[in-house]
């Protein structure tokens, strides 16, 4: 897919096969607070070797999906892709697992194809599907442990024998929500930051829709600045400032609809919980470091 040359006023939402009513849009004020929109994370030279860490299917697309339509190009790597987990059912059932996880696989190719991206399904078990309750942080770092060699040689293979400038991004979870899987994946960057540092600019995304919550989302910037230890992280937004904006970022939402309940089939739930007034957007915490090699 060619990229979009202005990418935060994306052309290309196909409103004639999207029904979301224009009332359901957006509940968001005018006088946006969000002054800077920064322009770093538009295509350039290095899009088509980006990785996007996603620990379920739907993460990257809820999360950043605007951005990665946006670049549209690079990689997108599941790595919790067994499931058996769809929105609005409680009770898990063995028999789901297989039948779950090849419609949350096709979901993603949507997304991926959609986007430009090359899909990667890594085939560990989500945390549903191996009994523990998603959202108990404590196995995080066993579940770190179980899963760092995998994830890394997924993240550092395409790296091999090459040279780029400026480098590519790798786009990773922050861990807001709490989810075990989640933080499981931000550990494993966070562990590794100084071997990716060299070969990837580094952003962690704000997971939505759970960012989508202040208080959820105020501990969980808390968290991430605390794994990050001395590195210091800018905020960066990727704004959807228009309507044809929002409507693509509900269109890409939208290709996961065995992940969606009436609750969250609207962009506010796809948009960081930042004081009001703010404009529906997306955002990443970038290593301060890459923001002095920065392109152009
Ligand atoms: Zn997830």
């Amino acid at each position: 897919m060619s990229a979009s040359p202005s990418w935060t006023r994306s052309q290309r939402s196909s409103s004639s096969a999207f029904n979301c009513s224009k009332s359901r849009l957006s509940k968001f004020g005018g006088n946006w607070n969000l002054d800077a929109v920064t322009e770093e994370f538009g295509p350039d030279g290095a899009a088509a070797l980006d990785f996007y860490l996603a620990p379920h299917s739907d993460d990257v697309c809820f999360s950043i999906g605007q951005l990665a339509h946006s670049r549209g190009a690079g990689m997108l790597c599941t790595v919790f892709t067994v499931t058996a987990y769809q929105a609005g059912r409680r009770q898990l059932v063995a028999d789901d697992i297989r039948a779950t996880t090849r419609i949350r696989i096709a979901e993603d190719a949507s997304f991926a194809q959609r986007c430009g991206l090359v899909p990667q399904w890594l085939s560990f078990p989500d945390a549903f599907a191996r009994g523990q309750p998603p959202f108990d942080a404590a196995p995080a770092g066993e579940v770190a442990r179980q899963i760092a060699e995998v994830v890394m040689r997924a993240i550092l293979a395409p790296t091999i024998g090459r040279v780029t400038h400026p480098r590519p991004w790798l786009f990773c979870p922050a861990g807001i929500g709490g989810h075990v899987d989640h933080l499981a994946v931000t550990t494993v960057v966070m562990d590794n930051i100084d071997r990716l540092s060299p070969l990837y600019r580094i952003a962690f995304y704000e997971d939505l829709h759970y960012a989508s919550k202040a208080d959820v989302r105020a501990s969980g910037v808390t968290r991430l600045k605390e794994l990050a230890g001395d590195r210091s992280l800018a905020r960066r937004v990727i704004a959807l400032a228009d309507e044809a904006a929002q409507l693509s970022k509900m269109e890409l939402v939208r290709l996961y609809p065995s992940q969606l309940t009436a609750r969250i089939d609207s962009i506010e739930a796809y948009s960081p919980a930042v004081a009001p007034p703010a404009m529906p957007h997306e955002a990443v915490w970038v290593l301060q470091d890459d923001m002095h090699h920065l392109p152009g």
